[in-house]
């Protein structure tokens, strides 16, 4: 990180009285944590603050304090656009319509095409939140216990408890620091990570039912008519990519849930020797070398094909 670009974005923050943060559509647990985490820091300085999700706050985030401020659009005008979690302008949704190029651009994601003035993007942090909690302190914003709430929940989720391959000391050390500052630990790990309702319970047994695989890589699918069968409320895979990414003897594991829009969501894990990272930016998504994601128009069973084609020939593994 160019601790100069770091120091001066960091300054003209600390001068900004009217700040917007915004971050991502599909909002996961970094998005979240690091909106609020940020967000609440600047509100204890007295500073104007909107925190915008263009899909709104998910159900299973609104226990998170400050979750109840999140709005689906900016209203008004703003010293300074701070956008946290975001890969590309893209991901940002709605939530920039009518509103000036974002100042900073906070970021952990290899794939960060730098929109912004200063951009600020660490690739070895394991989360965006992680970013946060070294900078905060070091640039006079306060860790109040809400904030190391947020931000100890945005590591925890990215990280998958602490388990991804990206895990690092340093990652450690500051989330003790941020439970030092009240985060609770085994709380946010039980309600981020292992708390499940029944629908998506059922919802994994669905996609469970129709996994495949084929040499080391395995995959499975969602539609919208298994979602109506248990009546799972949401448009993701309840995390079952997760779990697909523990089966042993695979390298890459894929899942697609189709959207209702036309679109499917395509996740992407993998084991250390592989970048899916490239494979996704090839349906133009992104994200990390060992957890990538696409929006992809069209037919399920047709992406699905697609997909898993250019997943092997890419990979070379054949
Ligand atoms: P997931 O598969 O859990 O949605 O996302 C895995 C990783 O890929 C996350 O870091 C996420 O930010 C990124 N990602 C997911 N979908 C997209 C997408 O459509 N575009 C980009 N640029 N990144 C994505
Ligand atoms: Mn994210």
């Amino acid at each position: 990180m160019d601790e100069t670009l770091l120091n001066d974005a960091f300054q003209e923050l600390h001068s900004a009285q009217r700040v917007l943060v915004i971050s991502h559509i599909r909002p996961d647990g970094d998005a979240v944590g690091s909106l609020l985490g940020l967000g609440l820091s600047l509100q204890a300085l007295n500073k104007e603050v909107q925190l915008v999700l263009s899909d709104g706050i998910p159900v299973i985030f609104r226990h998170l304090p400050g979750s109840e401020q999140v709005q689906k659009q900016a209203n008004g005008e703003f010293d300074m656009i701070v956008v946290v979690d975001c890969s590309d302008m893209k991901r940002t949704g709605d939530a920039l319509i009518n509103q000036p190029l974002p100042d900073i651009n906070l970021d952990h994601h290899p794939t960060n095409t730098d929109f912004g003035k200063y951009n600020l993007v660490d690739s070895n942090a394991v989360a965006t939140a992680e970013m946060l909690s070294e900078y905060l302190p070091r640039f006079g914003f306060p860790i109040t216990t809400k904030v190391a709430n947020a931000l100890l929940f945005g590591m925890i989720t990215d990280t998958l408890g602490f388990r991804t391959f990206n895990m690092t000391p340093k990652a450690l050390e500051l989330s003790a620091r941020l439970m030092e500052a009240g985060g609770d630990l085994p709380g946010l790990y039980q309600r981020g990570l292992l708390n499940r309702t029944y629908e998506a319970a059922r919802y994994w047994g669905v996609g469970l039912s129709n996994l495949e695989r084929e040499g080391r890589i395995i995959w499975a699918s969602l539609s919208m008519e298994d979602r109506r069968t248990v009546k799972y409320p949401g448009r993701d895979d309840a995390d079952l990519i997760s779990f697909l990414s523990t089966i042993e003897d695979t390298d890459v594991a894929i899942m697609f849930v189709e959207q209702g829009n036309g679109n499917v969501k395509v996740s992407w894990r993998s084991q250390p020797a592989y970048d899916v990272s490239q494979v996704a930016m090839h349906f133009d998504g992104g994200g990390h070398a060992a957890a990538a994601g696409a929006s992809v128009k069209g037919d399920l069973k047709e992406i699905q094909d697609n997909v898993i084609a250019q997943t092997k020939t890419m990979l070379s593994l054949m």
